[in-house]
């Protein structure tokens, strides 16, 4: 057997993982097609970054979620500490605080064990109040599920990606597929050419059912459920020692109170269907209903002033209701990946087993790769280094001694090494290293990272842009403009 072409469309969490499980196996030859300017920057960029442990689903409705989500988590724990990507595991909690509540959260704890989810227990008031303090007075129980975590989602993105090239895959951004074609010759047409493949893996998150109704299969749809979040000063730390949702209602899983990799305490998200896939903008209206719902669970939760961004996410509704995995009979050669809802994030390791496993039914030889190297080197924070650390680095590059950030103290060194690795935009910097992501929201950095970008990358500073087309930074130097003014 001679190499097969595989072609991924999407540079998502989805795309990125199922690119590094591919990039383990010989003969494959592997190109990730994403049409923004970066990677990582449409549902896995705005979400609540949770590593579910894999009760919420109910493997009669939707076996594929309950499954992968479970074998997910399991994969995440090796994967986090092979990748270097920042995680922590405190456990979730899903809270009664009222007694119509009672056999809802009793009805998980029998249904994680259905699914196999380990160390599930419930929790009663007492316990409650000692292990989780914040609660609200009314909290009678709890399901506690030890496995789940949190993750930085962009550094995820990032790692499975940086580690998928480093095995021989390839990346092709602002690639927007537009045609797919199957016969002698099977051709994806994209906006900056077109690609030969031998398989196509269709894993375009919300646009999944564009990209699949190019391919000719027809029988789904994505609708979009917004989300929005408010993100407090990462100096007032966690309020919760858990991750803590409510009872689930028929709208998901409910306004929680957790926190991000890093420390901010985070709240949301609430859900509303949109019309409109790419409609991120939060109201005034959504953040109340976000701060009061998370305030019933934790009622001395943080001032709103000590806010520091609100957002929204844009969740993929499948038809289906379940993950769409599949390959198609009289489609040889088409996998698509698509419906990639909550818990897509925690799945994501275990969606790419899957598509492997379709691949091996059509006919694809899967041999271990000698060459094939697991690990991947995250880029050395500053503000993790101890003092010998930071003079060390100081010491071999001058540049670790010039701060960049200086809420998150990201030095130039790393958002030098961010742009190495691939970054092009504000945000990609920002994504990859934090600069911008602290207390000001990058009012103080964000042109300095333009700066460096336009050095590193050898183009004008007018050409840098936030993240990609539409989103230019600058126009021009003031003089020139009020010279061309007069
Ligand atoms: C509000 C909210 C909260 C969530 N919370 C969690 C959570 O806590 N835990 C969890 O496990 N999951 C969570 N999820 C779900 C999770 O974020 C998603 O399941 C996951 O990120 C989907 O990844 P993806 O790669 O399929 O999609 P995406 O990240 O959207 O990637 C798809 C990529 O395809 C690209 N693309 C689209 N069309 C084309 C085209 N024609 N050509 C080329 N490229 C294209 C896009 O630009 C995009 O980069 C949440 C989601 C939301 C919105």
């Amino acid at each position: 057997m001679g190499t097969t072409r595989i072609v991924i469309v999407g540079g998502g969490i989805v795309g990125c993982a199922i690119a590094r499980e591919l990039s383990r196996y010989q003969d494959l030859d592997i190109t990730v097609l994403e049409r923004e300017a970066e990677i990582g920057m449409g549902v896995s960029k705005a979400n609540t970054a949770i590593i579910h442990a894999g009760f919420d689903d109910d493997p009669d409705k939707a076996p594929v979620k309950a499954a992968l989500c479970v074998r997910g988590n399991e994969l995440w724990h090796t994967l986090v500490k092979v990748l270097e990507i920042p995680c922590v595991w405190p456990g979730s909690l899903v809270v009664a605080t009222d007694d119509d509540q009672l056999p809802t959260v009793e009805a998980l704890l029998a249904r994680a064990e259905r699914n196999n989810v380990p160390g599930c227990e419930l929790w009663d008031s007492d316990l409650l109040r000692t292990k989780e303090p914040s609660l609200a007075e009314g909290a009678r129980l709890a399901l506690f599920a030890p496995t789940a975590g949190v993750i930085s989602p962009f550094d995820a993105v990032f790692a499975l990606m940086e580690n998928a090239r480093a095995n021989g895959a390839r990346l092709v951004t602002g690639a927007e597929v537009t045609a797919v074609r199957f016969g002698k010759e099977n051709e994806v047409d994209t906006t900056t050419g077109t690609f030969g493949f031998d398989v196509l893996i269709n894993a375009a998150g919300l646009h999944a059912d564009t990209v699949s109704h190019l391919a000719g299969i027809t029988d789904f749809t994505i609708g979009a459920r917004k989300g929005e979040y408010l993100l407090f000063d990462k100096a007032l730390g966690p309020l919760t020692n858990h991750i803590v949702f409510p009872a689930p209602s028929k709208m998901g899983k409910g306004i929680l109170v957790t926190f991000t990799a890093e420390g901010h305490t985070m709240i949301g998200p609430n859900a509303q269907d949109i019309p409109d896939k790419d409609d991120f903008a939060t109201t005034v209206m959504g953040i109340d209903e976000v701060y009061n719902g998370a305030r019933k669970l934790v009622p001395k939760l943080y001032p709103r002033g000590q806010c520091i961004r609100t957002f929204a996410g844009v969740r993929p509704e499948p038809s289906t209701g379940d993950f769409i995995i599949k390959s198609y009979n009289g489609l040889p050669g088409f996998i698509n990946a698509a419906g990639i809802r909550s818990p897509g994030l925690a799945s994501a390791p275990a969606i790419a087993e899957r598509v492997a496993s379709l691949l091996l039914d059509q006919g694809v030889e899967l041999n271990p790769s000698a060459d094939f190297r697991p690990e991947r080197k995250a880029i050395p924070r500053f503000t993790e280094m101890n003092a010998a650390e930071r003079d060390a680095a100081i010491k071999e590059d001058p540049a670790y001694g010039r701060v960049v950030c200086r809420c998150e103290t990201v030095t130039e060194a790393e958002v030098v090494e961010a742009i190495r690795r691939g970054a092009t935009t504000i945000d990609g910097v920002k994504l990859r290293t934090r600069a911008g992501m602290g207390r000001c929201q990058s009012g103080f950095c964000s042109f300095r990272v333009l700066d460096i970008l336009a050095r590193e990358l050898g183009v004008d500073r007018t050409s840098i842009t936030k993240r990609g087309s539409g989103s230019r930074m600058t126009i021009g130097g003031t003089k020139d403009l009020r010279r061309g003014d007069r």
